[in-house]
């Protein structure tokens, strides 16, 4: 089951373009972009254009789930050196802020040696 979209969601926002980003990638089912605070040389989020809250529900649908996961290898292609973590704080005790699943995408410079 996919919750229906928040009119209040930030990242539906984005999806929608009513919310300026700075994409470095989108097709008919996800959309890439910078994160706000880069906690990385390259934060980029992947962001899946159906809502749903948490990767737990975005599991309900495996093809959209290993999209996300394949755009995550070409942002860390195009824009860093390819390797990279990826990450999905995944409820609000966990550290999740925005409740509409998606990616953190951490590449470039000594992620190998980050502990976080
Ligand atoms: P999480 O929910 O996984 O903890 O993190 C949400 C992330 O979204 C944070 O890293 C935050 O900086 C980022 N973020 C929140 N609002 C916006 C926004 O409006 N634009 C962009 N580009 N990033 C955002
Ligand atoms: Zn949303």
């Amino acid at each position: 089951p996919v919750s229906r979209p928040d009119p209040d969601c930030v990242f539906c926002g984005i999806v929608a373009g009513d919310i300026p980003s700075d994409q470095v990638f989108a097709d008919d089912r996800v959309v890439a972009f910078r994160d706000l605070a880069p906690k990385a040389p390259v934060h980029v989020l992947v962001v899946p254009r159906e809502h749903s809250r948490d990767v737990r529900e975005l599991a309900g649908n495996p093809v959209l789930l290993a999209h996300v996961v394949q755009v995550a290898g070409l942002v860390a292609r195009d824009q860093a050196d390819g390797d990279f973590r990826l990450v999905f704080n995944t409820g609000a005790r966990a550290g999740q802020t925005v409740m509409h699943a998606h990616a953190h995408v951490l590449a470039g410079a000594d992620q190998n040696e980050s502990d976080t």
